[in-house]
């Protein structure tokens, strides 16, 4: 989306937290700040690897072995982002943080790679009532999932439960750049609409086939017995034990 000046008035009081600062979150990161928006957290905790230079656009090869949160937030300065913008968290979003991270923000972006955080992004996010987009880039596709601040429909809708068995993530099954550079940069979309009071994007499903070239955008429906957001909802807290997974997808 493109940003009018009243828009740009209005994104600079709000605040936005990215959920890990790769492939996804990069690009999303990038696109927030040129819209204007006011406050950035980032919360990550790894380094850059030059293995990630391909699609993780704000670092060089002079950040390999760097903290990349650091880089980070030299690339995004360098772009423009208001002095004192950006706040960095340098740790991954875990049971003990995660309702206080979500809570100091308007909208988070969930750009992690694996399954685990992204479950306990989704549920902190319904439990603080914070609108959440959630992303996810393997080989040739990626997906982008906006869930409202009511929580309905959700990630669990989507995906009921972490998997049982390993899945790859995109360190070992590889990722295109351009698939994921699409992925975040329509996670920064979404995040502007969210922003701007446009309720339309909630429960839009986006899923991008890079060997058909075909995006594809449905509704999806709100899982009738679904442990987060229906009537019959289970999960009312955060516990250690519900977030332990292999890694997965990103
Ligand atoms: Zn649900």
């Amino acid at each position: 989306m493109s940003t009018s000046s009243p828009e740009r008035g209005a994104l600079q009081n709000k605040s936005a937290l990215l959920v890990g600062v790769g492939g996804l979150g990069c690009p999303a990161a990038l696109a927030l700040v040129e819209a204007g928006v006011g406050r950035l957290v980032l919360c990550d905790d790894d380094r850059v690897e030059e293995s990630n230079l391909h699609r993780q656009i704000l670092f060089s090869e002079a950040d390999v072995g760097h903290d990349k949160l650091v880089a980070a937030e030299r690339a995004l300065y360098r772009a423009g982002a208001r002095p004192g913008s950006i706040e960095l968290v340098h740790s991954r979003l875990l049971p003990e943080n995660a309702r206080a991270l979500v809570r100091g923000v308007d909208v988070v972006l969930e750009g992690a790679d694996n399954f685990a955080t992204k479950f306990l992004c989704a549920d902190a996010c319904f439990l603080e009532q914070r609108s959440v987009v959630h992303g996810a880039a393997v080989r040739l596709c990626a997906t982008v999932l906006c869930v409202a601040a009511i929580g309905a429909p959700c990630y669990r809708c989507l995906f009921e439960d972490l998997p049982t068995g390993a899945s790859p993530n995109c360190a070992e099954a590889g990722v295109l750049g351009p698939v994921v550079g699409f992925a975040g940069a329509l996670m920064a979309d979404r995040a502007l609409s969210v922003l701007l009071g446009d309720n339309s994007v909630y429960g839009a499903l986006v899923s991008y086939d890079a060997k058909a070239d075909r995006a594809r955008e449905l509704q999806l429906l709100a899982r009738a017995h679904c442990a987060l957001c229906s009537s019959e909802r289970s999960i009312d807290r955060i516990t250690y034990d519900r977030y332990t997974a292999p890694s997965c997808a990103a």
